[in-house]
Parts: C-alpha cells; structure tokens; sequence
C-alpha cells in the first residue's frame, strides 16, 4: 500500500485528494508554487515543497520539479489531480522510471485516448459507437470543405489534442467551414502545440452524458453510471448531475457496456471518464476519453456511495477492485455546481481579489440530503490570475432530483462570498429555472435560455415580498432594539407608526408593516393608501443582528437572505437578486421625494480595466488627445 502520497496539484482538488489519503493514514505531500504559499492544500498537507514562480509552466507543470519533490520528501506515490500532468503521458513514463507510482492508468491509455483522432478509430475498432465523421487529420480549407460535404451539415471541426472546450468551430456553410478551419487550427496550435485538427458531424441539441469507469490492473473494468453535463458554457460545464434524468435502464446499460469496452481495449487501470453526446433519440457516440479524475466526480461518489479518490489509491497499488459490477447501485440524485471567480453580469469576464468573506452554507447529512463543499480556498485567501477561476464545487444530494435542486438553490442563497464577483447570482437563478427544473435540457441550454447573456434580476413577485418583508423586519427588530436600551430619559412612553415604506431599488416602494415582539412575525404589505393588493407574509427565524445571512421560513417554505448592512437599510442578496434596500417611516419617504439624488461623478476621462489582465500594447502616449472610439491600449 502507498505510505506517502505527493499531489501534484492544487487548489480543490489538491484538498479533496489529501482528505482521503488522511482518512486512510497516507502522508501526505503538498507542491506550492510562490502564488499559493499560503494556500489550503499547502496548510492540510503534512508536508509542502516550493516548486517556483506562479506561472504553471514554470512550477506545476515541470515533471523535474515534482519528481525531485517526491524523491527529498521520500513519496512513494504522486496523484496528479486533474488538469496540469494528468493527462500527460510522459510524466506517468518519467514516475515508473523513477519508480514512484502514478495514481492513474498506465501510460500507453493515457497515449491511445490523448489524442482525439486516434481514440475515436480505437473506439471504432472496439465497435463502440462514434460520431460519424472523418478519423483522420485533414490538411487544407479545400480538403476540410469537401469532407464537409460528405459529412453533410452542420459539422464541428475540433483540434485532435484538444480540451477544455478549446479549437473547436461549428460550421453549417462551406464558407465557414474554411473559416472555422483556419481558425481551429491556429487555437490548437497556440494552446496545444498541436494543429492537427478532424471534422466530424455536428450533432443539433445533444446532451453530454458520460460513463465514469474503474479499472484495476488485473484486468477488471466496470463502470458507475453516468454523469449528465448539458449545462455547458462555450462547451465548458457548469452544473452536472447523477443519475442523468434522460436516461433509461436499457440506454445506461448499453452505454455501460461499450465504456466498458473501450477501457478494455486500452488495459485501463484507473478510474477515467467516457464521454458520449446522445441526441433526442438517445443515440449516443463516443466523443472523448478523459483519463483521470474529473471534476465533477462527487456527484458520482455521492450516488454511489464510493470514494473515487480511495478507489484509485488502492488500484494505483495493485489491489484488485473490490467491487464488482452487480454491487453498483445508483440511489437518489446528485447535482454539483462550479463556483467560478467571473462576473456573470459582464459577460463572464474574470474576477479576483481577496475573500474578504467567505461562509459557506450549513454542510451536513440530515433527512437523506446531503451539502458538500469541495474547495481549496478560506477566508482571508486570493483568488490569483494565474490559476483556473473555479474556487468551490457545490454539491447537494437527495433522494430526488427535484430536492437536490431546491436544497442547492438554498445551499446557494446561504453561500457568502466578498471581495470579488462570482457566479452564485446566475447558478441560484439556474436553480429555479423551469426547464432545467423539468430536466428538459440540452448543450444549447444556456445559449436559449440567457440568448442576451446574464442580466441579474430585479426583485419582483413573490421574491419582492420576501425581500420587503425581511428588510422591514430587520429595522423593525432594530427600532425595537433601540427603544430597550437601558437609561434612557424618564418621560411618557412615545407610539411611533409602524408602517413603513421600504426602497428596493430604482425606486421602487412598498409598504410595509411589521407586528409583534419576537419571531415569528407577521408583515401586512400594500393595502391601504397604495396600489398594490393587501398580503400579509409571516415570517419565522432565529437571526440576530450581526449574522451574514437571515436563515428560517416565509409561510412556511424554507429561506436564506444574505445580509448585508447599508446606510438606511440592508443590502439583500436572494434567488440571484442583490439590491440595497433602505426603510423609511411615511414622513422620511415624504421628505426622500425632495431629497436631491447623487449625481454619479464624470468618469468618461478614466479608463478602468474591466477585467485583472496583462497589457499587451499601448497604442497612446501622455499628453496625447485622443477621441471616442480609438483604439488606448489591448488588454489580455
Ligand atoms: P473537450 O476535450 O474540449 O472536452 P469534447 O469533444 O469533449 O472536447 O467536447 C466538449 C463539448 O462540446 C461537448 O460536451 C459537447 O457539448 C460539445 N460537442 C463536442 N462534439 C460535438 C458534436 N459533434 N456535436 C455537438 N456537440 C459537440
Ligand atoms: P424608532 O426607535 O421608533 O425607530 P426613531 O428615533 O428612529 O425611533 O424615530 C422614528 C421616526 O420618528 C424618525 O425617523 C422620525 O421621523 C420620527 N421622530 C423621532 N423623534 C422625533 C422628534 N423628536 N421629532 C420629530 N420626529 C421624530
Ligand atoms: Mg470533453
């Protein structure tokens, strides 16, 4: 068995392996690079090692480096994690050479699936259904065009060394076949080193459905179900799933058997991932094999009830599988969310910064629902350039897939995160979302549903409700707070109003009225002097000033409100909606109307990066005019 196991990673997925290895008295070895010297892998290891700069080409991603970590530090075994070396075929030769064991599968799998081109002929000759198109590398725009034709379109021209989404064009013209050639082959050649790129059929609203397989290196190969990861983004994933909600027994089955297949054919021996798209008839082909641990492994651990990470530990060790196939049952429903340092608001651009904040939802096992967090940051970390921007996976169990959902959309409300923009206002709205919701979903998914990009949505509805009704409760609590306060001035007891009127944003106004001393409470909203219908909204919880987020119920049904303390009122974060809200008694919402409104000071003479970047020209110089429109500078 392994004694001393070096992770040849970071961030997450560095933690997540070292959690496991501890659980199984492995030691454990962090590499750092100066970015991550104060990192959380680095902290729950029991040792780390200094490998270089921040850039990866000069510290994760140097075989050297990581071998002479293993070897001063006496590692027998080194897990690569995902992305960095795992996938890299020389590496796995260079550990048997140096005889440390590499936790994934031998080298010549990791070579045969590496390469698009050359894993979909294998999967051919394994009779495991492909995409239909051409297994071999094309040269020229011409004979790209031809193909095409033979093809029929629309086809997808994808780089052979590909990932990541990355050199991939879709071409429905011969015109923007030759087009989309060019321009894949120049990506593949700039990201991977490699253009050769292939044209196969595109297939219209697939959904991406993969096979997480395990094997040993006694021959024994079996599979755990599927992932479902239609939710993409630019072909990148952004919620996964398990079981996939499309599939049937019979679909699974033959999916199964041929990932099975495929891994025989390569000796497989490790836990790897098939990937398939399968279209509206389910008919699916076999699009890539990734041969290592992928991200989104939890939620298969979580229907599962194995762990990847142990699995691979004991294989990598030469200890046969000790289940078999029929032992494997999928019960209840797993969904995961990537949590992304980006601002879904501009379109997705990066952001970092320090957690000046960081609180993650209540983790627990209760009632068969499960919240787990896979992350590799804390409060007070940064989140850097130099790294993948994914800072946490979110992952909610239930033993259905719609209470998966509705524990996640709370999971995300309850997840507070300052000092930089994230994704969780556009997951938590995803999480209400009908469509996905009803499972009805596919690759297009996002690009149908959000067609004009992500707009944050305004409080409307019932959400403007619990909105108003929390602000106003807090301020209620609040005045009632104030007016306890010990030595204050003898005199006749003073009955203020309790209407309030409450500002969410854009001015938008309602009233609000709150009664009573202690939880629960009760709100009457519009009615009386306004043009909205009377409601009344009672509310229960155990939040006290000071606490990030107001967790108990709204008639009944479960939520979480992030709090936030503004001048006047709070700032709310709920269902994706943020929105400073200020609470005023009807005399100071009488005298608001008069009030002069701040003018936004004249930035049109600054230019602000929009996003953390590398300047690569300047096109202007001081004391040069210049006029709207040209060209300042470009920014990568
Ligand atoms: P990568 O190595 O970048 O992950 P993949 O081949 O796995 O590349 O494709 C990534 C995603 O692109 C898939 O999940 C799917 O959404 C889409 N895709 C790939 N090939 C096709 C195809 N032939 N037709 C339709 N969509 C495709
Ligand atoms: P509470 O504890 O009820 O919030 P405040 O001191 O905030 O009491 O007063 C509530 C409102 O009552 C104020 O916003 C103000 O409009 C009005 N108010 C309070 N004290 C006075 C006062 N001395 N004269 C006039 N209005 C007052
Ligand atoms: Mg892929």
């Amino acid at each position: 068995m392994i004694k001393k196991l070096l992770i040849a990673n970071r961030g997450e997925i560095a933690c997540r392996i070292i959690r496991t290895a501890k659980r199984l008295g492995i030691e454990t070895v962090a590499v750092y690079s100066e970015a991550d010297r104060d990192a959380l892998h680095v902290y729950m290891a029991d040792e780390a090692v200094a490998i270089g700069p921040a850039a990866a080409a000069q510290s994760y991603l140097v075989m050297d480096k990581i071998i002479s970590a293993a070897k001063e530090t006496g590692a027998d075994a080194i897990h690569p994690g995902y992305g960095f070396l795992s996938e890299n075929a020389a590496f796995a030769k260079a550990l048997k050479k140096a005889g440390i064991i590499f936790v994934g599968p031998n080298p010549k799998a990791i070579e045969a699936m590496g390469d698009k081109i050359e894993s979909k002929k294998l999967a051919a000759d394994a009779k495991v259904s492909t995409v239909p198109g051409h297994l071999g590398v094309i040269k020229t725009p011409q004979e790209a065009v031809r193909i095409a034709g033979d093809i029929g379109y629309p086809v997808m021209i994808k780089a052979s060394a590909g990932g990541g989404g990355k050199g991939m064009r879709i071409a429905y013209s011969s015109d923007e076949v030759a087009e989309g050639f060019a321009s894949s082959q120049s990506e593949a050649k700039s990201s991977f080193g490699d253009d050769r790129v292939f044209i196969e059929k595109f297939i219209e609203e697939p959904r991406h459905i993969e096979i997480q397989v395990l094997g040993d290196k006694h021959g024994n190969v079996i599979h755990l179900g599927e992932r479902e990861c239609s939710i993409q983004r630019r072909n990148q994933k952004v919620l996964e799933e398990a079981p996939s909600p499309f599939l049937d027994a019979m679909t699974r089955e033959a999916m199964g058997a041929e990932a099975v297949a495929l891994s025989k054919a390569v000796n497989y021996d490790s836990a790897g991932t098939v990937e398939f798209i399968v279209d509206k008839d389910k008919n699916f082909y076999f699009l890539e094999m990734n041969t290592r641990l992928q991200v989104e492994h939890p939620v298969t651990e979580l229907v599962t009830g194995l762990d990847l990470v142990e699995q691979m530990l004991n294989v990598a060790s030469g200890k046969a599988l000790s289940i078999k196939q029929k032992d494997v049952t999928l019960t209840g429903s797993a969904i995961e969310s990537r949590i992304y340092a980006e601002d879904p608001a501009r379109n997705f651009l990066p952001s970092t910064g320090r957690l000046v904040r960081f609180r993650p939802p209540k983790l627990s096992t209760e009632n068969g629902i499960t919240t787990r967090l896979d992350t590799g940051v804390e409060e007070g970390g940064e989140i850097s350039v130099y790294y993948d921007p994914m800072i946490a996976k979110l992952v909610t169990y239930a033993p259905t897939r719609i209470e998966a959902i509705d524990e996640m959309g709370r999971a995300l409300d309850a997840f507070t995160i300052d000092g930089f923009r994230h994704n969780i206002p556009f997951l938590a709205v995803l999480m209400r979302n009908e469509r996905w919701r009803d499972g009805d979903i596919s690759t297009k998914f996002i690009a149908e549903e959000f067609p004009d990009g992500f707009s944050p949505p305004v409080p409307e509805g019932r959400v403007r409700d619990v909105l108003a009704t929390v602000a106003a409760t807090i301020d209620h609590l609040s005045n009632n707070r104030r007016r306890m306060i010990t030595q204050q001035m003898y005199g006749e007891p003073v009955c203020f109003s309790e209407v309030r009127l409450v500002e969410l944003g854009g001015g938008d106004m309602v009233r609000v009225q709150v009664e009573g001393r202690d939880f629960p409470m009760t709100a009457t909203l519009g009615g009386e002097g306004t043009d909205e219908p009377e409601r009344t909204v009672t509310l229960d919880s155990n939040w006290w000033f000071g606490e990030p987020v107001f967790e108990g119920t709204v008639d009944g049904e479960l939520v979480a409100v992030q709090v936030r303390s503004i001048l006047n009122g709070v700032h709310l974060t709920y269902h994706g909606v943020e929105v400073p809200i200020r609470v005023f008694t009807e005399r100071e919402a009488n005298y608001l109307a008069v009030m002069p409104v701040k003018e936004k000071p004249d930035m049109s003479k600054f230019l602000l990066c929009p996003m953390p970047g590398l300047i690569v020209s300047l096109a202007v110089e001081e004391g040069q005019d210049v006029s709207a429109g040209e060209t300042l500078c470009v920014i990568e």
